[in-house]
């Protein structure tokens, strides 16, 4: 759709590091700190006592943020290039993993959700990702001679199954066969991605909305959780914002530009086997691992086999490349079709992970030695991711 705009910007897998302040309680406990930024070297260590002995474990990434960052500190040195791209007509993905309590909800979603911008339109400190998402995207579009038009979804992941965030229907009255039928499905759009049927697409018009938005998802996530037994760090939410440019060229010539940003959520990356899963828990612990697995993978061998594709084509046919023989692959083992077609966060993001595309995956650590171990896995996924 962006043919006029396809400036080789390349494919990018972006894998940033946060760790949080401690929290009261950690202060108060006197917690020691076995993590250790260095944000200038993109370093992260972590110590460890074993048998005596002590360890220093150091993992690099493309950028790393200590406790110290502040969410526009991460918002501007990380995410205006990709919002960047999205207004160019390309579509980008940004993950937030780690274990639950970390800060995956404050760096994506933030806090004071209900709290209007400043009088010059700025936003609170605390406002994450999400919001800055928004506002720059109108401070651009508002800003040039064009029509628009901003729509946004908010979906929940949950065993395997969607629930709209969005949608106006009060949950609470909602019965158990009922709850079956509100599971929309995923279909194919025909061109090469996919949509969930039924699922409130909202316009927004200003920043400002945003936030009433988000509290309405939340709001939504919490009753759900309470009244249909779910822990919200077992689900996965997507965030997504489709922009819809239109513009005229000076040679009177009309564009259309179509970019999509996915803010996505990830399940805690703990070891649910570990944390005394009970039996009814299983099937989530099996269906949330077989979803981080699963993308994991895709990005894993995104980025691997872009190495190995002969260098000569350039980034887009390299790509067109992969993803084809990815999908022959997919469609003569049945192994791998499985792979693929099972995990229901993959599959929302296909038009998103390959093409001309950005991927962002912002792992998130707590500081405290209480979560070394969670710390250290955390470290080696997304290290790996990269
Ligand atoms: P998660 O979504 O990964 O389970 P949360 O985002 O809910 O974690 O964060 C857990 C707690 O830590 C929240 O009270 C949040 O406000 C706080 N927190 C997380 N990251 C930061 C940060 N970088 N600065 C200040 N507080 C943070
Ligand atoms: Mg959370």
């Amino acid at each position: 759709m962006s043919s006029r705009h396809e400036k080789e910007k390349g494919v990018n897998v972006q894998v940033l590091l946060r760790c949080r302040p401690f929290s009261g309680d950690e202060l108060r406990n006197k917690a020691p700190e076995v993590v250790t930024c260095k944000e200038y070297q993109r370093e992260v260590s972590v110590s460890q006592n074993i048998a005596g002995k002590h360890f220093d474990r150091v993992f690099t990434f493309d950028k790393v943020f200590g406790p110290d960052a502040q969410q526009k500190d991460l918002y501007e040195q990380a995410i205006v290039p990709i919002v960047d791209e999205v207004l160019e007509g390309f579509n980008c993905t940004i993950f937030a993993y780690g274990q639950t309590g970390t800060g995956k909800t404050y760096t994506m979603e933030g806090e004071c959700k209900r709290s209007k911008s400043g009088p010059n339109g700025e936003l609170p400190p605390a406002a994450g990702v999400i919001p800055r998402a928004v506002k720059q995207i109108f401070d651009t579009l508002e800003g040039q001679n064009a029509e628009y038009s901003v729509k946004v979804t908010f979906l929940e992941l949950y065993n395997e199954e969607i629930t709209d965030l969005l949608a106006p229907e009060d949950i609470s009255r909602i019965s158990a066969e009922d709850k079956q039928k509100r599971q929309l499905p995923l279909m194919e759009d025909g061109k090469g991605g996919v949509l969930v049927r039924g699922l409130e697409e909202e316009i927004v018009t200003s920043a400002n909305e945003i936030f009433t938005l988000l509290e309405r998802g939340s709001a939504k996530r919490r009753t759900a959780e309470t009244l249909l037994n779910k822990q919200s760090s077992r689900s996965h939410s997507l965030f997504s914002i489709t922009i819809h440019i239109r513009e005229t060229t000076p040679e009177g010539e009309e564009l259309i530009k179509s970019g999509k940003l996915n803010l996505v959520d990830l399940a805690g990356s703990e070891n649910i086997s570990r944390s005394g899963a009970r039996e009814s828990r299983a099937r989530e612990a099996g269906e949330i691992n077989k979803s981080l697995l699963t993308l994991g993978r895709v990005i894993n061998a995104l980025v691997e086999h872009l190495g190995h594709i002969p260098y000569r084509l350039n980034i887009h046919t390299k790509f067109t490349f992969f993803l084809n023989l990815v999908f022959l692959i997919a469609y003569f083992s049945p192994a791998i079709l499985n792979l693929l077609r099972d995990s229901k966060i993959t599959r929302l993001l296909r038009d998103s992970l390959g093409g001309r595309t950005k991927t962002c995956i912002i792992a998130t650590v707590s500081p405290a030695v209480h979560c070394l171990e969670e710390t250290l896995s955390t470290l080696d996924y997304a290290h790996r991711a990269k």
